[in-house]
């Protein structure tokens, strides 16, 4: 999915929270949810692994809130796709660095960002780097 200057996100209340101003990041997903711990276990095998919901839960306790308080994540960066068998694809991103997805907050936000650690699939370019976030004021 690609967002667009105007397109307005919102709250499962239909409530606007944020409107697109820039995305040149070329891959904005909104149909694979969080990564979590049984992700990693039952599709790889792998126990223990670092994941989206344990590290947006880590950051959300002190607000007491957990993955039950917020719905499917908004994937920047990340490139999923129903192909024409209906089966769901997870695709390297069309995404470069320095790329970016500029929101305007259009009510007050408790955010948290996990910069994916999916390094077993291609979903991530099958390598974990970093993100950078920035809070502008107006
Ligand atoms: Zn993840």
């Amino acid at each position: 999915m690609r967002l667009y200057p105007g397109y307005v996100l919102r709250t499962n209340h239909k409530t606007p929270i944020f409107e697109v101003i820039e995305d040149t990041s070329k891959s904005v997903d909104m149909i694979m949810p969080a990564c979590n711990k049984w992700r990693y276990l039952v599709d790889y095998g792998i126990e223990n692994h670092r994941n989206c919901i344990d590290n947006v839960e880590e950051v959300l306790e002190r607000y007491e809130l957990n993955h039950e308080n917020f719905g499917n994540p908004l994937n920047i960066f990340q490139k999923t796709s129903i192909s024409s068998d209906l089966k769901l694809e997870q695709l390297p991103c069309d995404s470069k660095a320095g790329d970016n997805l500029l929101l305007e907050c259009k009510m007050d936000v408790i955010g948290a960002v996990s910069a994916c650690p999916m390094d077993v699939n291609a979903i991530a370019g099958s390598k974990i780097t970093d993100i950078m976030i920035q809070i502008l004021e107006k």
